[in-house]
C-alpha cells in the first residue's frame, strides 16, 4: 500500500527465501499459474488467504511467456505478449489485484497516482481497469507519448483517469510527487502510487526468469541473460531469484547512453550525470532506484556483484545496426530495448566460447515502429488488437501542468 518506506529507503524482504530444490527439478511438470504461486507465497505470508493468492497469480500470467529461438547461441524471452505489449503488465497486473483485494477488506477507497512517459501507464490503467475500490490518475505529457500508449491510456474510463499535461514527463513527475507531499491532500485520499520500486511491482517479476529455466533445454549448460535495464528492477528481480535458488548464475545488465551502473562496475564510483534521451526511452533513467537492492542482494560485496553480473553500454547507432542486421540474417524483429539487449549479449559471447544466451524482449516492436520502420525499410506489421485499440483513441483530460490543477481534480474525485 505504501510504495516506499517511512524514512524514504525501499522496503526489502528481511530474509530471502529458498525455494525447494524439489521444485526447480521438476519445475518442467509443473503449470506458469503454480510456479508463480510457489514463488510469491513466501513473500506474501498469510497477509492474503491462499486461494486469493492463488487466483491473483493465475491471473497475472495468462497469457504467453515464449522462449524463442533466434539462432544457435541467442534467444529471445518475449514478455510482450500481454495486454498492453509491455513486460510491465506482469508487475501491475499483480499489483492491482493485491490492492483490490486490500480495498475489498478495508471498504477504503484508494487512488492510485501515477507519472508516465509511456509503458507504465499502459500496463497500470489496464491492470487496474474495473479494480473495486480503486481509482487511477494517469499523468502523461501532451504529445510525447506513441499513438498506441495515448490510446492504451485514454479509451478505458470507468475508473481510469487520463490527464494529458501541458508539459513534460518531469512535469508530469513534479506534479505527482506534489500530491503525494500535500498535507491536505493526505489528510482527505488515500493516495497510492504505482511506480516500479512498490515491491508488488518488483517481487512478481521473479515469476518469467522461472519460466525461462522451465524452458531451457539444456539444464546442465544455464544461458547468461541479458537484462535491458532502466530503472533495474526487472534485473534486480532475477537477481532476486538466482538468491532464492534458481540456476541461473550469469546476468548482463544492457544498457543505453544512461551509462550510470557501467561506469559503477568501472570506477567504484556512482555518479548519476543528466538524463540522456535515446532510441530506447524506457530505459532512460540516470539514477535507476532500485540499483540499492542489488547492493543488498550482494550485501555490498562488489566482488560477489561482479562474479554474476557484467554491465554494458549500447549506443543508438549499435541499436540501429543490430536491429537491421538480426532482423536481415535472422528474420528476427526485435524492438530498441531488446536490441540493446541483443548488442550486450552479442558482445559477451564474443569472449564466451561454448555459452549460450537469453534476452528479455521487453516490449513489442510494433509499439516503437517510428524508430523501427526507417532502420529496417519495412512497415512494422501491426497485429489485429492493436489496430483495433488504435480505433479506440479518445482524448485524455487536458490540464495545464499546474499542481493547484491537479490538486482539485483529485478532491472532486
Ligand atoms: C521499463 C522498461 C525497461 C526497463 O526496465 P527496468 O526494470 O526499469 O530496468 C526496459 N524495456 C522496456 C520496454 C520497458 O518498458
Amino acid at each position: 500500500m505504501e510504495g516506499q518506506a517511512p524514512d524514504r529507503g525501499l522496503y526489502f524482504p528481511g530474509t530471502i527465501p529458498q525455494i525447494d530444490p524439489g521444485f526447480i527439478r521438476q519445475i518442467e511438470k509443473h503449470s506458469n499459474e503454480s510456479i508463480a504461486l510457489e514463488v510469491i507465497r513466501p513473500y506474501v505470508g498469510d497477509c492474503i488467504p491462499v486461494n486469493e493468492l492463488q487466483r491473483i497469480a493465475e491471473e497475472t500470467v495468462n497469457f504467453d511467456i515464449p522462449l524463442v529461438k533466434i539462432n544457435e547461441r541467442i534467444s529471445s524471452l518475449e514478455l510482450f505478449h500481454g495486454p498492453t505489449l509491455a513486460f510491465k503488465d506482469i508487475g501491475a497486473r499483480f499489483m492491482s489485484r493485491c490492492l483490490g483485494y486490500f480495498a475489498r477488506d478495508n471498504h477504503e477507497e484508494r487512488i492510485v497516482l501515477v507519472a508516465t512517459s509511456g509503458d507504465t501507464g499502459g500496463a497500470v490503467a489496464d491492470g487496474f481497469y474495473k479494480v473495486e475500490g480503486v481509482k487511477v490518475v494517469i499523468l502523461y505529457p501532451s504529445g510525447k507519448v506513441s499513438n498506441v500508449q495515448e490510446s492504451q491510456l485514454t479509451s478505458l474510463g470507468n475508473n481510469i483517469h487520463a490527464l494529458e499535461i501541458d508539459g513534460t514527463f518531469d512535469d508530469c513527475q513534479q506534479m505527482v510527487k506534489g500530491a503525494f507531499m500535500d498535507e491536505g491532500l493526505k489528510r482527505s485520499l488515500k493516495l497510492t502510487s504505482a511506480n516500479s520500486i512498490n515491491v508488488a511491482r518488483w517481487l512478481p517479476q521473479q515469476f518469467y526468469y522461472f519460466f525461462l529455466w522451465k524452458q531451457w533445454a539444456d539444464k546442465n549448460n544455464p544461458p547468461v541473460v541479458a537484462v535491458p535495464s532502466g530503472n533495474f528492477g526487472n534485473i534486480c528481480a532475477g537477481l532476486l531469484a538466482s538468491a532464492s535458488g534458481l540456476p541461473l548464475k550469469n546476468f548482463i545488465a544492457a544498457c543505453n547512453a544512461n551509462d550510470t551502473v557501467p561506469r559503477f562496475f568501472e570506477t567504484g564510483k556512482y555518479e548519476p550525470h543528466k538524463t540522456i534521451p535515446t532510441l530506447s526511452n524506457a530505459m532512460d533513467v540516470a539514477d535507476p532506484s532500485n540499483f540499492v537492492r542489488i547492493l543488498e542482494i550482494f550485501q555490498n560485496d562488489e566482488a560477489a556483484l561482479k562474479a554474476v553480473v557484467e554491465t554494458y553500454t549500447i549506443t543508438d547507432e549499435v541499436t540501429k545496426s543490430t536491429l537491421a542486421t538480426v532482423f536481415k540474417k535472422d528474420k528476427y524483429l526485435l524492438d530498441p530495448h531488446g536490441a540493446v539487449a541483443y548488442a550486450a549479449l552479442n558482445n559477451y559471447l564474443e569472449t564466451h566460447a561454448g555459452k549460450r544466451g537469453i534476452l528479455l524482449e521487453t516490449a513489442h516492436p510494433v509499439k516503437f515502429y517510428d524508430v523501427i520502420e526507417p532502420v529496417i525499410h519495412q512497415q512494422v506489421p501491426v497485429p489485429p488488437a492493436v489496430e483495433a485499440q488504435l480505433r479506440k483513441r479518445k482524448a485524455g483530460i487536458k490540464m495545464a501542468a499546474e499542481p493547484g490543477a491537479l490538486k482539485s481534480f483529485l478532491l472532486e474525485l
